[in-house]
């Protein structure tokens, strides 16, 4: 088998300068790239990592997300992608969790300070003059020699490596989900499980080699570790990347990179039209640069996709996809047309079909679990074989997402199994219920969860976030809304909100709207 990171190699090869990453004023050609991961490679398999380890990395949206990533994966080892946010105790767990042999960790620089406490709980001392350290802090397996700073480890380490030949079962990244409906499990990607979905994401994308991607979504997060990273070096295109979401900064960049295209979660879509000051920008030119906007990780309201199609005149394809299918299931196709509010239909090489609780194959236009199987379906999460057999049986990947199919193959989430409501007996999906809320001329942004009912077991809640300048009542919200949706469904309880709590990978948290 080969190795994940022949898609990197490859236009190290044929096309070493060609700029493969934009940061700031740094331009990074593949060539650079591929000698900095090799160094990297050179300097893990001198501490002794190869096949079978497991190397954490927390990193934000930097080159040397890349560069170590590819260093890893390059030595036979796993990379253990970690969220920026975590704090000590999260991440103590994590690098326990997964086994991790070493651990790649940004810990901010004079012009990238990363708040006070440093990123991830370290704090920033002198003795952290350079970008990384490699620790085994907080695990007592092996460790592998005390803290190097990323100059310490490649210093004298030469940039050709000769990449581990992989095994088809051979893990190339254990990732985290995103912890939305609990505690992250680590779901195992194999090497050809991100070859493939790197392969059909560029395609889907319809990415060229002079087009510019932009990689705003955090990497670390397996939609923009794929969709963005791994399809745009893939296909040899460059990308630009964005340590954080910031509208001002993303439009900036939008119009002086000559960006075509942009992937992100709906969140990302709603502060983008909900920014005031486009005014400041040549929107003229950003809309003509454009060519294709991608949406997954959570539903894409209706009104958000119409709104931002107007705006920023170009389509928003939208997907669906999870870390334990690397992560893409169903894609809406460019030249193909598009049902609003569908998320298209299965990418070659995956299967998908609607189960009854039975595990029964439902029809069309019956509700049910979304399940798959193809390429894409990691081999299990990490040291959880109850979890993985319950997750994955006869080869389908069950979602704990309810779908259905219409009569012309297309699919539609419903909503996630855990969020549904039963009110009184009846289920009421949340997303329904915000779908319409969205509508609102008031309305920015709606999450609706159940709250506890003595009387009706669970009952409707609605956290709303007006538009800029305008007021609307609890009372005469839930009467617009009450006329439009059957009467078990509307929100009896509206709390006017200023933001909803979101998650690292930027989906709103209803577990901790359901906590307070
Ligand atoms: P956890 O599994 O830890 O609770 P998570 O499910 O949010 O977290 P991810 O793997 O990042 O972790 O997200 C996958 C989920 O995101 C899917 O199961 C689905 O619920 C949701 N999702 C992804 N794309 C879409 C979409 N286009 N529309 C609606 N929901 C989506
Ligand atoms: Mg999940």
């Amino acid at each position: 088998m080969f190795n994940l990171s022949t898609i990197l190699e490859h236009h190290a090869r044929t096309s070493p300068a060609k700029e493969a990453l934009i940061f700031a004023d740094k331009r990074i050609t593949f060539g650079q790239l591929d000698g900095a991961a090799n160094q990297i490679a050179n300097g893990l398999k001198s501490l002794g990592i190869g096949h079978g380890d497991k190397v954490a990395l927390t990193c934000p949206n930097l080159p040397y997300f890349p560069m170590i990533y590819f260093g890893i994966l390059k030595t036979g080892a796993s990379v253990v992608p970690l969220s920026v946010l975590l704090k000590r105790h999260e991440i103590a767990f994590h690098l326990q969790d997964s086994d991790a042999k070493a651990y790649f960790c940004f810990v901010g620089t004079p012009e990238m300070p990363m708040g006070q406490e440093g990123y991830a709980g370290f704090e920033m001392t002198d003795t952290c003059k350079d970008f990384f350290m490699i620790t085994p802090a907080f695990t007592d397996a092996s460790p592998i020699g005390g803290t190097k700073t990323m100059g310490m480890l490649m210093a004298g380490q030469s940039p050709v490596f000769e990449s581990y030949f992989t095994s088809p079962d051979d893990t190339a990244v254990i990732i985290y989900t995103s912890g939305t409906t609990g505690r992250p499990k680590g779901a195992e990607l194999t090497h050809s499980n991100l070859f493939l979905n790197a392969c059909l994401s560029k395609d889907l994308q319809d990415l060229g080699p002079d087009d510019k991607s932009m990689l705003v979504l955090p990497l670390f997060h397996i939609f923009g570790q794929t969709v963005c990273m791994l399809a745009s070096i893939y296909r040899g295109t460059t990308a630009v990347l964005v340590p954080r979401f910031d509208a001002e900064m993303v439009l900036t960049l939008m119009q002086n990179e000559k960006i075509t295209h942009f992937a992100g979660v709906p969140t990302m879509y709603w502060g983008l039209l909900s920014y005031p000051d486009t005014h400041k920008f040549d929107m003229l030119a950003i809309k003509n640069n454009l060519k294709l906007c991608m949406s997954g990780g959570a539903a894409l309201p209706v009104q958000v996709l119409r709104d931002f199609e107007q705006k920023f005149d170009v389509p928003i394809l939208e997907g669906y996809g999870m870390s334990e299918g690397s992560p893409v299931v169903t894609f809406n196709l460019k030249d193909r047309p598009r049902k609003p509010g569908s998320v298209g239909t299965p990418v070659w090489g995956v299967e998908v079909c609607i189960m009854d609780e039975n595990g029964k194959q439902l029809g069309a236009n019956e509700k049910g679990e979304i399940c798959y199987r193809g390429h894409n379906v990691m081999k299990g999460y990490y040291k959880r074989p109850e979890a993985t057999a319950e997750a994955i049986s006869n080869g389908w990947l069950h979602s704990g997402d309810v779908g259905y199919r219409d009569e012309d193959g297309f699919y539609f989430i419903v909503d996630r199994t855990k969020d549904m409501i039963i009110r009184g007996g009846y289920n009421v999906y949340p997303r329904e219920v915000e779908e319409l809320m969205m509508q609102h001329p008031a309305v920015s942004m709606v999450a609706v969860i159940g709250i506890p009912h003595q009387e009706y077991g669970e009952e409707i809640k609605a956290y709303v976030v007006l538009k800029p300048d305008t007021t609307i009542s609890e009372k005469e919200l839930i009467s617009w809304t009450k006329e439009k949706i059957a009467s078990y469904k509307y929100p009896r309880v509206i709390e006017f909100m200023n933001s909803l709590p979101m998650g690292a990978s930027g989906k709103i948290l209803k577990r901790e709207l359901r906590a307070q």
